[in-house]
């Protein structure tokens, strides 16, 4: 249940710190494969960070958008960093690795990849390890194209291929004041944060 004691808490925190210490002897496949959420573990944290570089072509993908601009991203994928760092946040939270680990750029199956695609398989495998989101939060560093106008269709998309109510996803937008690369207009990036809970205390 949600409405825990103090002392479960502490009682919670003592088990996790005896159980990792154990996991210090495992192989470490345990990375790829993901560490499925002990009894009474409460919430994981994952947190997640991409970037591409701008090149030749008419429009970019953020968060499952095609929004016109007058380049595009260089990428083996789609190039979508909304999407790529949500992904990292959703593997990292579940111990489960990188998604260059589950999609790696070397393979021709991901060549030109639909990210939403990638996106609902990363959902899969988050469920199948007994997790529940509690939500996601991305943070675009970009100074063109203008991301206003497709916030929500951003959110919806992600809600929708995670199976989510749209009020658990929220993707904001900065720019980088003109500084650095980013600044300079040579690509765009993006950091995500998530929160995973058990499933027997969601
Ligand atoms: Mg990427």
């Amino acid at each position: 249940g949600r409405h825990r004691k103090a002392g479960a808490a502490s009682e919670t925190c003592r088990r996790l710190a005896a159980e990792y210490q154990g996991h210090e002897t495992r192989g470490s496949r345990a990375c790829e494969r993901g560490a499925p959420p002990a009894k009474g573990e409460i919430v994981r944290i994952g947190s997640g960070y991409d970037l591409h570089r701008f090149g030749p072509g008419d429009h970019v993908m953020l968060g499952g958008v095609r929004i016109a601009h007058d380049r595009g991203l260089v990428a083996h994928s789609d190039g979508d960093v909304v999407l790529h760092a949500l992904m990292d946040a959703l593997l990292g939270a579940a111990g489960a690795g990188d998604i260059g680990q589950h999609f790696p750029d070397t393979d021709a199956r991901w060549a030109g990849a639909d990210s939403r695609a990638l996106l609902r398989e990363v959902g899969r495998l988050i469920a199948s390890r007994g997790f529940v989101i509690a939500n996601c939060d991305v943070t675009l560093v970009a100074e063109a194209p203008r991301i206003a106008g497709h916030r929500e269709a951003m959110c919806a998309n992600i809600a929708a291929d995670l199976g989510l109510e749209r009020g658990r996803v929220n993707v904001k937008a900065t720019t980088a004041e003109g500084l650095g690369a980013l600044g300079r207009r040579e690509g765009i990036a993006a950091h995500a944060v998530v929160l995973l809970l058990a499933g027997d205390s969601a």
